[in-house]
């Protein structure tokens, strides 16, 4: 049996990690990128959060996700 694990991350709590790490002005300029396609992470497609060398960020694509997923 295959747990499912949900990354909803909540808009305030995204803007308040972004502000935490001197994010925010790269996010507003449109510079979070996903680390799987490339995407301009927003609001909208926000999936996750990792941590390799750095943060990265995932966005909601289908196969972005799995990427993460399985990574
Ligand atoms: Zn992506």
């Amino acid at each position: 049996m295959q747990r499912k694990e949900l990354h909803a991350i909540l808009d305030e709590d995204f803007i308040s990690f972004l502000q935490q790490n001197s994010l925010y002005d790269s996010f507003s300029k449109g510079e979070i990128i996903c680390g799987f396609c490339g995407d301009t992470i927003t609001l909208e497609n926000i999936y996750a959060i990792f941590y390799t060398d750095g943060y990265r960020f995932c966005c909601d694509k289908f196969g972005c996700a799995a990427s993460f997923q399985s990574r």
